[in-house]
């Protein structure tokens, strides 16, 4: 008897499991503001993360079940500034839904960049200077506390935890950067991906495409980008993990038809995140890995093994 009320008990337990199909709570964008939430939400909050490793936000289209996601969670972060084109467009046209926030939003315009060739707008790319970032843990923190006041002091004590590995990730770029002499500072790019950590941490930067990828280089892009790889003899440029490498393949070649070699450094991650479970499917592990392969590549040196 005992023995048929544990298997009763048990079918009752695996079909609540069963039905348990509970929607997640918060849906975020890009990789790195998934991360964000998992940090300052804690065991409090189910996010999840629509674009995984190597996919492009500029180029994302969102599925039906995206869709779907997006209209049962209770809170939608996304990074703005057009970062995500096409799905920026749906969740602009989402009102009385859920509450969907830009976690740029309210972030000083004084340190957004807006270069001339963008026409007015903004460059949405500001996870790479470290210190812009952590405004955005803060809006991701006043969020979710608006949102859920009863667990306030468990955000306030994740996000304050985060943020000082924040504090430590930026000094590390920098240390790390100052490694380069000032002259060879020079970040050749698939696309402009890179001027926000040009900015804080003193490179110069070229993309091979503009701030977005949707439209494709031209030839006299890529020959323009020779030109200037040749002339200033910059020994290493840098494919991205989220857009193809075969335009920084032919830039490359039009260098050395110019009489100049220069090495491909490396694999950089710059609108997505690496595989989950890596050390770069976090956005401290794929910062640390930019500016080590960064440096490495232009001087020819590995970095120093941190001290953990
Ligand atoms: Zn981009």
């Amino acid at each position: 008897m005992q023995k048929l009320y544990l298997t009763l008990f048990t079918i009752i337990m695996l079909a609540s499991i069963g039905c348990d199909t509970k929607q997640p709570d918060v849906v975020a964008t890009i990789g790195m503001i998934t991360d964000v939430v998992k940090n300052v939400g804690g065991g409090k909050v189910e996010v999840v993360g629509m674009m995984g490793p190597g996919v492009d936000p500029h180029l994302y289209k969102p599925t039906a079940k995206d869709i779907q996601r997006l209209n049962s969670a209770r809170i939608i972060f996304y990074n703005g500034l057009h970062l995500e084109a096409k799905l920026g467009d749906v969740l602009a046209k989402m009102s009385g839904g859920p509450k969907s926030v830009a976690v740029t939003e309210g972030i000083d315009k004084t340190y957004l960049l807006s270069p001339p060739e963008f026409d007015g707008q903004y460059d949405p790319h500001l996870w790479f200077d470290v210190t812009l970032w952590m405004k955005v843990v803060e809006k991701v923190r006043d969020t979710l506390i608006e949102l859920d006041i009863d667990n306030a002091v468990t955000y306030q004590e994740n996000a304050e935890r985060y943020l000082t590995q924040l504090t430590e990730l930026h000094q590390y770029v920098k240390t790390q950067a100052e490694r380069v002499p000032p002259e060879q500072r020079v970040l050749v790019t698939a696309h402009d991906a890179f001027n926000y950590f040009g900015k804080a941490y003193g490179f110069e930067v070229r993309g091979l495409q503009g701030i977005s990828t949707v439209s494709e280089a031209a030839i006299s892009d890529v020959q323009e980008l020779a030109t200037f790889i040749a002339e200033r003899q910059i020994p290493a440029i840098f494919v991205e993990s989220s857009v193809p490498s075969r335009s920084l393949e032919a830039v490359k070649a039009a260098v050395k038809s110019k009489g100049f070699d220069v090495q491909i450094g490396g694999e950089l991650f710059s609108d997505a995140m690496g595989p989950e479970g890596t050390p770069e499917g976090t956005y401290v592990g794929m910062v640390k890995h930019n500016i080590d392969t960064i440096v490495q590549a232009l001087i020819g040196e590995t970095a120093p093994t941190e001290d953990e």
